[in-house]
């Protein structure tokens, strides 16, 4: 299982079920049990893909650029 939250800084981000603090790219320490946990999912992949979505959300769409945006879907 993965937990998807947020940092105060807005940005989404996931960790592993099991593991106690996370670092955000700004530096910040999380301890994951004091956030509120917006989803659960239950591989990596999931949970960079909603992370991702969550951050599309809050940025945009322009804020990523993935290969999922080309419209060669399979
Ligand atoms: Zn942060």
């Amino acid at each position: 299982m993965y937990l998807i939250y947020r940092c105060d800084c807005g940005r989404a981000v996931y960790s592993k079920e099991k593991v106690a603090t996370k670092k955000c790219v700004c530096g910040k320490n999380l301890k994951v049990k004091e956030r509120r946990i917006i989803a659960k999912v239950e591989d990596i992949g999931q949970a960079s893909d909603k992370v991702r979505k969550l951050q599309e959300e809050k940025y945009g769409e322009a804020f990523f650029t993935t290969a999922d945006k080309i419209p060669n879907k399979r």
